[in-house]
């Protein structure tokens, strides 16, 4: 498909973008790439210019379908036409979207759905704080777990593309704990690490949050025997077991990671995919949990179960559940290994990790694993990859440390010519 004619001006909109919105856009990392987008479908975004980008960033994890889906779009334009928000008991597709989310979710018994990732994170941390009376919560350096408040703490990649993170916030990596007010901080996958925590501290843990496959920094899989003691030690201490599904759930199965890992939290939160881009979270988990959210903890979201974000997810998981899980994994592989030889090929100092839809190029002779070897990567040549990415219209994160994916709509051909572009630029940068 060619590029739609353009609606927009480009140099007029990032100049009155300027001058009233600070940043130049309304949310981090996005003036970056000094472009804007014109129309989307599918694999691919449009600049206003006639460019085309195969979209590796798929605005970090919505997309899994592909952009303007047209199945996913039909689904919020007739709901859209019979009803719109009210706050009248339940609305119908939430009961049906909830009854969906228990089906498939193995830690899920019950639910409440939301907008964004970070609302249903902040309400795990007010559960589990309400649950446990306690206040202390073990994290890990690195994992982003939304903007807001103490699991946000320190996790933003506040950097220029190319520049390695922060090191002087608790999320920034090192072998003791760090101790943030109540947030304990270790590297992730460093299980004497977290037993020392459990023995200094567990009788005063509400609960432990981890990103069951990691995709923050890296792509990197929880260590063998990791998750397991993780529920071991909390389920021991009677800490809340938190998994940060955001980024994992549906799009690398529809039961999220944890049926792949065989690990059951006590809580998931789960966002992007399952609403291709509509704007729908949920925090899903046990029963007794589930039922403090509206006696001791306050839910009361003007948005939530908006019934366009429950169509766009009802829609998402029934062609996740058709098919598209399988295809995107097929692919991905495809990408990892074709990206792989070229490295091998070319002689450059880099690695492929990655899992599912899931992919990053780690600049280091090495696979990281902890947050301060991600951070310790050639930047420089990874910044000059990304540019001529960029040139060959290949759209990656404009983090080098954060991670790309790709969606349903991609052909053997994107992949392809992904590869290729990635072989030429590992070349001119080699
Ligand atoms: N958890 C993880 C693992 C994430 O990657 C993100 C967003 N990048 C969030 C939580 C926060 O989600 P949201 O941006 O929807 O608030």
């Amino acid at each position: 498909m060619s590029a739609p004619a353009a609606t927009i001006d480009r140099e007029d909109l990032l100049t009155r973008a300027r001058r009233v919105i600070p940043g130049g856009a309304s949310a981090g990392g996005r003036p970056l790439y000094d472009d804007v987008i014109d129309s989307a479908h599918g694999a691919y975004l449009y600049s206003p210019t006639g460019k085309r980008y195969i979209d590796h960033l798929l605005s970090y994890g919505p997309i899994v379908i592909g952009h303007t889906d047209e199945v996913v779009n039909a689904a919020v334009a007739s709901t859209m036409s019979r009803v719109d928000l009210n706050w009248v008991g339940p609305q119908a597709n939430e009961v049906e979207l909830a009854e969906k989310i228990v089906a498939l979710v193995p830690s899920a018994e019950k639910v409440v759905l939301m907008n964004t990732g970070t609302d249903a994170l902040q309400h795990a941390l007010h559960v589990a704080r309400a649950a446990t009376g306690r206040q202390r919560i073990l994290k890990f350096h690195g994992h982003y777990h939304g903007w807001v408040g103490e699991l946000g703490v320190g996790a933003n990649f506040d950097v220029e593309p190319g520049a390695a993170p922060a090191a002087s916030t608790p999320n920034s990596g090192g072998s003791a704990p760090d101790v943030a007010d109540d947030v304990i901080v270790v590297d992730w996958n460093d299980i004497e690490a977290v037993e020392q925590v459990f023995l200094a501290h567990g009788r005063d843990l509400a609960a432990v949050f981890t990103e069951p496959y990691l995709h923050s920094y890296t792509n990197a899989a929880p260590a063998p025997g990791f998750l397991e003691r993780l529920r071991e030690l909390s389920s021991l201490h009677r800490a809340v077991l938190v998994f940060d599904e955001v980024k994992t759930g549906f799009r690398h199965h529809v039961g999220g990671y944890q049926v792949i890992a065989g690990v059951t939290p006590d809580l998931t939160a789960l966002g992007k995919a399952m609403g291709n881009g509509f704007t729908i979270s949920a925090l899903a988990g046990r029963a007794d949990l589930m039922d403090l959210l509206g006696t001791e903890v306050t839910i009361d979201g003007t948005y939530y179960a908006n019934p366009y974000g429950a169509a766009a997810s009802l829609a998402t998981i029934a062609l996740l559940e058709a098919g598209a899980v399988e295809h995107l994994w097929t692919l991905g592989e495809r990408l990892r290994e074709g990206l792989t030889a070229a490295i091998r090929d070319t002689g450059v100092v880099a690695n492929v990790t990655g899992v599912g839809s899931g992919w990053i190029i780690n600049w280091r002779e090495t696979p990281p694993v902890t947050f301060s070897e991600a951070a310790d990567a050639d930047f420089d040549r990874a910044e000059s990859f990304r540019v001529a990415m960029l040139d060959a219209g290949i759209l990656l994160p404009p983090y080098v440390i954060t991670d790309a994916r790709i969606c349903a709509a991609y052909t053997i051909d994107d992949i392809d010519e992904t590869v290729e572009a990635a072989r030429r630029a590992f070349a001119l940068v080699r």
